[in-house]
């Protein structure tokens, strides 16, 4: 989509659902997020229509290795650097990266998402759900608050949504749920430490459900309901798409929610960012409050070109300031009349640095 500000970097998708415009549109977005990251990254994206759901680990292997026998003349560390995306996790990009090695007879950080013993970073599958939760503290800081105590609400059981939960409660706020696309399980003391563990234990069994949960924890499970009518202080819309409608933003706002971040991407639909907006209260689109992700992909791409490994410790501090970056750009340029508009923010402050170094590079 765009190398103005570093070489195409973006996820491959293997869904049935892919098809060109919605690569389009994934890598258009994906140009702002990067570049907000304030990490040498351009802009891509890819995939397949393949469904891997009920695939055997061979076939997936096969789908792998056939997909970069085409692939990879068209990547290269510093060309184009694929990670994972819906259906790509660390199996795939392994398969993918070991067909790529030896049809190119190199060793290089042509993707991220790698594992740890071949280039991959700690901190990765962390960093979405942690990125949110620092992001949120700048946003709460502003309103001279803090996480601590603060009821939270969060979406979503897999990757980005535990994590942010674990944030959350290392910040001392309150975990009142998460969801899966079944039910929402509700914890009305908050979650602890303990069932975080065995939500994330259970999770990591493929097909379960926090259904079953719910006989082992101190949570009530709400079937087919999603979160948001619990009172809140804060809502972390982790799990998919349009999953935050116009009657949910309005119950929110009801009940003095104070702060929405999007962990995932656009889970709040474009009624309910409205009316977020005119409540005055503080909203935070995907593609600042959950590029922690994409960051710590940049940050394994600079380990993999010094060949050096960072701790966990350097990596989530690396994080940590590039989320407040983010923000202070947020604030930057979403500022108006004394009133921060993230949405606003996020989109000229991704965009500006593009086009000036487009210009600069006289494209047009
Ligand atoms: P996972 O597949 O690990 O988890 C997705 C979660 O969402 C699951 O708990 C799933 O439940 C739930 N879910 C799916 N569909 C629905 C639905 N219709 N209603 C309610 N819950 C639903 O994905 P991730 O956690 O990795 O990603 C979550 C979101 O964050 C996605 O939008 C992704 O694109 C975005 N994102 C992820 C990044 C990352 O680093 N992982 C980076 C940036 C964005 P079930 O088990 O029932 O399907």
């Amino acid at each position: 989509m765009n190398s103005a500000i570093g070489p195409y970097k973006g996820g491959r998708r293997f869904h049935p659902s892919v098809n060109l415009d919605i690569l389009k549109f994934l890598a258009f977005e994906q140009t702002f997020k990067n570049s907000l990251t304030s990490l040498p990254m351009g802009s891509g994206k890819g995939g397949a229509d393949f469904d891997p759901k009920d695939k055997s680990d061979a076939e997936i292997m096969r789908f792998c290795q056939a997909f970069i026998t085409e692939l990879y003349r068209h990547i290269g560390p510093n060309l184009d650097i694929p990670a994972g995306d819906i259906g790509v996790g660390a199996r795939e990009v392994g398969y993918m990266f070991g067909m790529y090695k030896k049809l190119t007879n190199e060793f290089t950080g042509t993707f991220t998402g790698k594992g740890f013993a071949f280039g991959g970073s700690r901190i990765r599958p962390e960093a979405t759900g942690y990125g949110c939760v620092y992001f949120v503290e700048e946003m709460m800081k502003t309103r001279h608050s803090g996480l601590e105590g603060k009821k939270t609400l969060i979406s979503g059981s897999g990757n980005v949504a535990q994590f942010a939960a674990r944030k959350v409660l290392d910040l001392g706020g309150k975990v009142l749920t998460l969801s899966d696309s079944s039910g929402t399980l509700f914890f009305p003391q908050g979650m602890t430490e303990e069932d975080l563990l065995h939500i994330t234990e259970l999770k990591n069994k493929p097909g379960a459900r926090l259904s079953e949960a719910t006989q082992y924890l101190n949570a009530e499970y709400l079937e087919s309901q999603r979160p948001w009518h619990i009172p809140c202080d804060i809502a972390l819309p982790c799990a998919t798409q349009n999953e935050l409608d116009e009657d949910n933003a309005r119950t929110l706002i009801k009940n003095n929610c104070q702060v929405v971040a999007e962990g995932a991407n656009m889970p709040c639909t474009l009624a309910a960012i409205d009316i977020f907006r005119d409540a005055h209260i503080l909203f935070a689109p995907g593609k600042a409050a959950n590029a922690g992700g994409v960051s710590v992909s940049g940050l394994e791409m600079s380990q993999n070109s010094l060949r050096l490994n960072w701790t966990s410790g350097e990596v989530d501090e690396r994080l940590h300031s590039i989320m407040q970056r983010i923000h202070h750009s947020c604030i930057e340029y979403g500022t108006v009349d004394g009133t921060t508009g993230y949405v606003r923010g996020a989109n000229i402050a991704g965009f500006v640095k593009v086009a000036d170094a487009m210009l600069a590079q006289g494209v047009v």
